[in-house]
């Protein structure tokens, strides 16, 4: 199974959207938990990491956000 590698900055892809519709997560803390920000609404929300990474579609580098 293909392992997830992300950092703090980077922005996830997600398969499902956040109720406010925006699909695209900021990497706020890496752990056993991430803690990630909505890039539409702002909310930061904590996910354990498992549970996490099913439910991403891309890892966006942060040195790839915004272009
Ligand atoms: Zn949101």
């Amino acid at each position: 199974m293909e392992i997830k590698k992300f950092e703090v900055g980077d922005v996830l892809e997600m398969k499902k959207a956040h109720p406010c519709g925006a699909r695209r997560m900021r990497v706020l803390r890496v752990g056993s938990d991430i803690r990630i920000l909505c890039v539409g609404c702002g909310r930061d929300v904590t996910v354990p990491r498992e549970k996490l990474e099913k439910n991403i579609r891309k890892i966006i580098p942060s040195d790839e956000v915004d272009s």
